[in-house]
């Protein structure tokens, strides 16, 4: 029923989509089946350019899927019967993957809802340390074969998953909301995102693949790309399935391998894109499905000898601790890892004398609480000049008192629980040091929620100086510090004083202070009057610098260079013809 819905959303495939159907659709769009291949495709700069593809200006074929309408009344009947559905199949046991093969354990990882903690969601086989080499060894015996496939044809592997997606689109929202505590737009946007990766890393690695040609008079000169080899992947819960998706098929259609661990809290939706990838039909392993904890198997991946690249989603201190360990180089290695490493952040937003309140409240609404705070993008501070403090302030407290907390399930929900337990503690407690340090505007309480699940209201805090605790720390979770700044220039110095540069935003109607701001603001991703959260893939590529990530953007367009190795090889054409005879000398 559920995908029946689904599929009434979805214009671009049907529930039966194959490969072949994929190669199909391309070839309406006007792309030529293994066009992309590094063997029949060249662009040779002296040879007659041919004129660059619109693409190349304008961006790929690529569009972003849409976010489902839910004021449309089959819209919230198809996510109404897609989480019925699943509720009838909660408390499911699933293996871990290697070489294709499911496999059972003794110890084992239960996932529990977090609006309703005795539910389980889910029971996953929890791999071992000993796991890891076996299904290191299963991905570098599938590289070989992976490695050669055209890729064209990876490429379309990717697009059956999206449209996968597509057709499940309802019922991996409803696990979303029960697993991750995620309300409806929320999980619906983390699905749409999962399909936007598959379908532009897909576009951009049939670009990656045509070979370039320099050639001159007797020599031909030609750059392409190869794989890496086997790629660790480790994934956070807080994008359960647009994060673990986006990493992994960034790999794949890259030509690599993959090992996949996903976050603890959100394994159930990491085994449903497992089950996706097998759906899909890609040879036994080309990934590799490793749930388990991540204290204990993400050392052994990050060290083993026989591992390439691993790319990280996560905190900043595992992250680092991944980066150092990934350094450490084993005689036995054959290549120096990469890391790829997207971290945290502790965003603001400046609210400029100028700006409309109107949208700046709601902007820092949205961004602050949404998901409740638990996003690397959240807005957790607030710098606001002194004109319009009060003012801001002001408006701030009723809109945010105004929000909904309850049960993800129900549509009308604005905030959800947090994630676990662990998290509840740590959010807490960063609300115990505001009450005691700073002038509270808000502090709302989850009343009778907290018994059934984990559930923290949102909190404000004013006044606070730009090196507090809770200016400083990336909490992760429903709370805000409200801080004063005499003007611009301390606005942008408060504001660049963290250690992180993920994302930041500016409500301003001065096109002179937008300016310094583009210019001076330290972070990746810069948002002008509005919101600072929601990056979309091709048109926000994501991602910062600091201490808030190493390597290149998420859905954006060098994304999957980090993936690739290049390779020119640089041919005499001039001496040919002459051959010495090998015996005659010999
Ligand atoms: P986390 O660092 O606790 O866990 C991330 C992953 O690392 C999980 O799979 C976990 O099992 C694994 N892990 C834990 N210990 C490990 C170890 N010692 N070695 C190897 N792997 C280990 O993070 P989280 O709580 O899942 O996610 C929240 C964090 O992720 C926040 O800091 C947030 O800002 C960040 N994040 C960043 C981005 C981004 O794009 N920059 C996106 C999402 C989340």
């Amino acid at each position: 029923m559920a995908k029946k819905k689904a599929t009434a959303v979805s214009s671009t495939s049907s529930p039966t989509t194959s490969v072949d159907d994929v190669t199909e659709r391309n070839e309406e769009l006007g792309m030529e089946a293994g066009a992309a291949d590094a063997s029949d495709t060249v662009v040779s700069p002296i040879a007659g350019k041919p004129a660059p593809p619109e693409w190349v200006v304008t961006g790929y074929p690529f569009q972003n899927e849409p976010p489902t309408d839910f004021s449309r009344d089959d819209m919230r009947e198809a996510m109404e019967q897609a989480l019925a559905d699943v509720a009838d199949q909660l408390g499911g046991e699933y293996g871990l993957v290697i070489n294709g093969k499911t496999i059972d354990t003794r110890a084992k990882l239960t996932s529990k809802n977090p609006a309703h903690r005795k539910q389980v969601v889910g029971t996953l086989a929890a791999a071992h340390p000993d796991h890891v080499p076996q299904a290191v060894d299963a991905a570098r015996r599938a590289y070989r074969g992976w490695s050669r496939t055209p890729a064209q044809q990876r490429a379309e592997y990717l697009e059956v998953i999206a449209a996968e997606m597509r057709n499940r689109r309802f019922e991996l929202a409803a696990w979303e909301i029960y697993e991750c505590g995620k309300t409806w737009a929320e999980a619906d946007a983390d699905v749409a995102e999962a399909i936007d990766f598959c379908m532009y890393y897909a576009a951009q690695m049939r670009d990656l693949s045509v070979t370039v040609q320099c050639d001159f008079p007797g020599e031909e000169n030609s750059y392409t790309y190869r794989p890496r080899g086997v790629v660790g992947v480790i994934a956070p819960w807080n994008f359960p399935l647009a994060i673990l998706t986006g990493m992994t098929v960034a790999a794949l259609v890259a030509g690599n391998t993959v090992v996949m661990k996903p976050a603890e809290q959100s394994s159930v939706v990491a085994a449903k894109l497992m089950e996706m990838f097998r759906d899909a039909g890609l040879p036994n392993g080309v990934v590799n499905f490793l749930p388990g904890i991540g204290e204990e198997l993400g050392p052994a991946l990050v060290a083993h000898t026989d591992v390439d690249m691993i790319v990280f989603t996560g905190s900043r201190a595992v992250g680092l601790a991944i980066n150092k360990d990934a350094a450490d180089t084993d005689p036995r290695q054959s290549m120096v890892k990469r890391v790829v490493a997207e971290m945290g952040g502790k965003n603001a937003i400046i609210i400029d004398d100028d700006a409309d309140l109107d949208e700046a409240v709601l902007g820092v609404l949205q961004s602050a609480f949404g998901y409740s705070g638990q996003k690397c993008s959240a807005c957790s501070r607030v710098i606001v000049l002194g004109a319009v403090y009060d003012a801001f302030l002001a408006r701030l407290k009723p809109a945010v008192e105004s929000l909904r907390i309850g049960p993800p399930e129900e549509p009308a929900t604005s905030i959800g629980p947090v994630i676990d337990e662990e998290a509840q503690k740590r959010i807490q407690d960063y609300i115990a040091v505001g009450m005691e340090e700073h002038r509270v505007i808000v502090a709302m309480g989850a009343d009778g929620l907290t018994k059934e699940g984990y559930y923290v209201g949102p909190h404000v805090f004013a006044d606070v100086e730009p090196t507090a605790r809770i200016a400083q720390d990336e909490i992760f979770g429903p709370v805000l510090a409200v801080i004063r700044a005499k003007n611009l220039d301390e606005a942008i110095d408060f504001a660049n004083r963290t250690p992180y540069a993920l994302t930041a935003g500016i409500y301003s109607r001065s096109p002179r202070n937008l300016q310094r701001v583009k210019q001076e603001l330290q972070v990746g991703n810069l948002y002008i009057n509005r919101g600072i959260t929601g990056a979309l893939v091709q048109r926000h590529p994501f991602g910062g610098y600091k201490m808030s990530g190493i390597g290149s953007k998420a859905g954006g367009r060098d994304y999957l260079l980090q993936f690739l190795i290049p390779v020119c090889v640089s041919e005499n054409t001039m001496r040919r013809g002459f051959a010495p005879d090998v015996d005659a000398t010999a």
